[in-house]
């Protein structure tokens, strides 16, 4: 399921957020990611070398950023170090991740304050960076693949080990999320003890290979779908473009109904969940939306339906 989820990620665009004990392989995953999706175009190439070049990050002898990059930046981070800034201002970590994988584990440990500033960045695939007397805009446009434990110790439902936290404890530590931050998070996964031997093992058809041929599918189809606008991808829609490209049959407009009242979801979700099922029936070549991409999508709303609304 994680690699799948991996996939539908990667194919639309959707920032993703994985629930799972030390060890389940979660940074694995992560780091999985950039291998499975397009490879980078020349003017891609040309924007993140760039950037890399203004802080003299380009590894010795590679004029060029050949791969799409990952940077998992600690917790302890200041909010110029991830977002840019200082004197002089210097692009920071999101630019450095600019279109590859920005990966923050433990999220809960960052600082609230900083994982906010995010926010406008994954909206708009730049960051100003202000001052009195100047402002300088970066290139941001990047994946976000957050993590986090189930809990403070990290071991709920995990058979490894005992687990004592109390339901006070762990909504407090989930409570430390930033809202607007998770409100940027189309797809959210569990990823269970024991997914790492899956991962190593892997199920034929499961090969980098095989699944970023299958996202480039995916995206060719987006390409036809946006020809004059600034969303490139089903992550990008706004709500005037869900309506106008997912839109349901009876069939999954009642499922959708019955789910949004059963679970309480907001209007937000409903949209999440319109933009993910557009990608897993893009996957499929699929020109309407079917009951199981609608299904499939629901599924991935995991932290709607446990400690959040
Ligand atoms: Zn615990």
């Amino acid at each position: 399921m994680a690699k799948r989820a991996m996939v539908i990620a990667a194919a639309g665009g959707h920032n993703i957020l994985m629930l799972g004990p030390p060890g389940s392989g979660k940074t694995m995953l992560a780091k999985r990611l950039p291998t499975v999706m397009p490879q980078l175009t020349a003017p891609e190439s040309i924007e993140t070398t760039r950037i890399y070049s203004v802080l003299g990050k380009l590894p010795a002898g590679q004029p060029l950023m050949a791969i799409r990059p990952f940077r998992e930046p600690h917790h302890t981070i200041s909010d110029a170090g991830l977002v840019g800034g200082g004197s002089p201002p210097a692009p920071g970590e999101i630019s450095l991740a600019h279109h590859g994988v920005l990966f923050l584990d433990e999220l809960p440990e960052f600082n609230r304050r900083t994982l906010e500033v995010l926010r406008q960045p994954l909206e708009d695939g730049t960051v100003t960076i202000s001052r009195a007397l100047a402002s300088t805009t970066y290139p941001a446009d990047f994946m976000l693949v957050a993590a986090l434990n189930p809990c403070p110790c990290g071991y709920r439902n995990d058979p490894r080990r005992d687990c004592h936290c109390t339901t006070p404890q762990i909504e407090r530590y989930m409570s430390k999320i930033s809202g607007p931050l998770l409100d940027r998070i189309d797809i959210h996964i569990e990823v269970p003890a024991v997914q790492y031997r899956d991962l190593a093992d892997g199920p034929p058809g499961t090969s980098s290979g095989q699944m970023c041929e299958q996202v480039v599918a995916a995206r060719q189809v987006q390409q036809q779908r946006f020809p004059a606008s600034t969303t490139r991808r089903n992550g990008q829609m706004t709500h005037r473009q869900i309506r106008q490209f997912c839109q349901l049959d009876a069939e999954c407009e009642n499922m959708l109904k019955a789910t949004m009242d059963e679970l309480g979801l907001s209007a937000r979700a409903h949209d999440k969940i319109l933009r993910v099922a557009r990608t897993i029936a893009d996957l499929e070549a699929a020109t309407q939306i079917a009951p199981s991409h609608l299904g499939e999508a629901i599924n991935y709303r995991m932290l709607d339906r446990q400690l959040w609304t």
